[in-house]
Order: C-alpha cells, then sequence, then structure tokens
C-alpha cells in the first residue's frame, strides 16, 4: 500500500460544482486522514491542464450548459481519459458521470462524451428528482446506496460497463439500474454528497488510489455516517 500523499484532483468547480458535490473531496480526505494518509487536494479549473499521474479524479454534476463545455474541454484536454486507461480511480457524479460516455443530451442537442463509459444519456419524459436507493453490485462490497437524485437525462449501459446497484426507489440510469463501474472508474446519479451517504462507496475509491485490497482499510468511527444513512433509509420507508 502507498503511503506517500496522495493527489485527489477536483475538476472544474467553475463548470459543475452546483450540487454540493465537493463534498465528496472533503469526506475522501477526512476518510484517508484518519487512516494516517496525507492528502493533496487539488482543484482545476476548466482553464487549466488537468494534471497526469493524480491518485484519484472527482468531477461532480451541473446544468446542461456549463455539461457541455465541460465535455469539450476534457475532450481537448486529454488527460482524464488517459488517467482512467491508466487505471486511476475516476469518480464522476451525474452531469460528470454523463459527460463519460459515448454522447449525452444538453440543451436539446446531442453531445460526444469521452468515451471512457461504454454508456449513453438520452431525456427522460420528466426530470427525476428526489431521493434515490439501491442495492450496490456485490462485486463491488458497497452494500446499500444512498442518495438525491436531480436530473433530465436517462442512460443505458452498454456490455463494457456494470451498473453500480439496482434501483429500490427513484429512476438513477433508467428506474432498473444506477450508475456505471468499469475498471477503476465509477459514474452515479446520487448527489448528497454521494460519498457522505455511502462510506464503504468512498473507501472502494481510496483502497484503488492507495494499492489496498478492498476491504482492507483500518476502520474508522462510522457513527455520524451511519445516522445520516439510517435518517434518509427511513425518509423513504412506507409510514
Ligand atoms: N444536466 C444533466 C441532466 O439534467 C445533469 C444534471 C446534474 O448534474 N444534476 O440530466
Amino acid at each position: 500500500m502507498s503511503t506517500s500523499t496522495l493527489r485527489i484532483v477536483w475538476l472544474y468547480p467553475d463548470l459543475l460544482s452546483t450540487y454540493g458535490d465537493r463534498g465528496n473531496l472533503l469526506v475522501l480526505a477526512h476518510r484517508a486522514r484518519a487512516r494516517g494518509i496525507d492528502v493533496e487536494p487539488m482543484q482545476v479549473r476548466s482553464d487549466q491542464h488537468v494534471p497526469h499521474g493524480a491518485d484519484m479524479y472527482l468531477i461532480g454534476g451541473g446544468e446542461d450548459g456549463p455539461q457541455a463545455v465541460a465535455a469539450e474541454r476534457l475532450i481537448d484536454d486529454g488527460a482524464l481519459a488517459k488517467a482512467a486507461e491508466d487505471g486511476r480511480p475516476v469518480f464522476a457524479v451525474c452531469a460528470g458521470y454523463q459527460l463519460l460516455g459515448e454522447s449525452f443530451y444538453a440543451n436539446g442537442r446531442c453531445y460526444a462524451g469521452l468515451g471512457i463509459l461504454d454508456l449513453r444519456s438520452d431525456r427522460g419524459e420528466s426530470r427525476a428528482v428526489g431521493e434515490i436507493a439501491g442495492e450496490g453490485i456485490p462485486a463491488l462490497g458497497i452494500g446499500p446506496i444512498t442518495g438525491f437524485e436531480n436530473h433530465g437525462g436517462r442512460t443505458h449501459l452498454g456490455e463494457a460497463v456494470q451498473p453500480l446497484a439496482h434501483v429500490s426507489a427513484g429512476i438513477g440510469n433508467e428506474g432498473v439500474t444506477e450508475g456505471a463501474w468499469a475498471g477503476h472508474v465509477i459514474g452515479t446519479y446520487m448527489h448528497g454528497p454521494a460519498l457522505a451517504r455511502n462510506p464503504r462507496l468512498a473507501d472502494l475509491l481510496l483502497s484503488w488510489a492507495v494499492g489496498a485490497a478492498p476491504g482492507a482499510l483500518p476502520p474508522i468511527d462510522e457513527t455520524w455516517p451511519e445516522r445520516l444513512r439510517a435518517e434518509r433509509f427511513a425518509a423513504l420507508a412506507p409510514e
């Protein structure tokens, strides 16, 4: 397991930071430092080059316009696709998730995505807004998932990706599955922020970043994440 400083890149806060997804960076930094792992968070604006060779890349959600601009800049830049190809962990939320696919819709037109994940996004008949919950796929060991979703797009998975979870409440990709996973790349519709609500998902990403076996990170105090999870699942339980 690598013990040097973990460099976590938070991409494009000037375009894709409207849904509180920066909380994912804070959660990862907290959970790493609680295990004695130093963290260097790096915010990279859309007018800057994406650094090569960081230990993890995060990208958040946003409105259609900034999403389209972000996709064009990331395609031009090339470093995020290279990082994913090299096995660096990438965690993408909502607009950031859609733009990792082959194509997505924004403001009524189809845009090319980065092609990192084998999926395509189009538009749903209505906006998906509200709590989302489900069961993470067993291969990832993340347990039940909880989040908040707010998107107009619907996502259709190709054969080279697996879903992150199967949906029991909310819409996710298309009402059945939620998010996608391939290699060390994960995309999700969960805001909340996702990693505050899903600590096992946070630790999975950290274990990939430091080269530890999944589940090998030392346990830390989960009192507050567990309270948050219990509250959110209870909010979905029938009266
Ligand atoms: N613009 C995208 C959609 O509405 C993503 C929204 C988001 O990131 N919350 O589908």
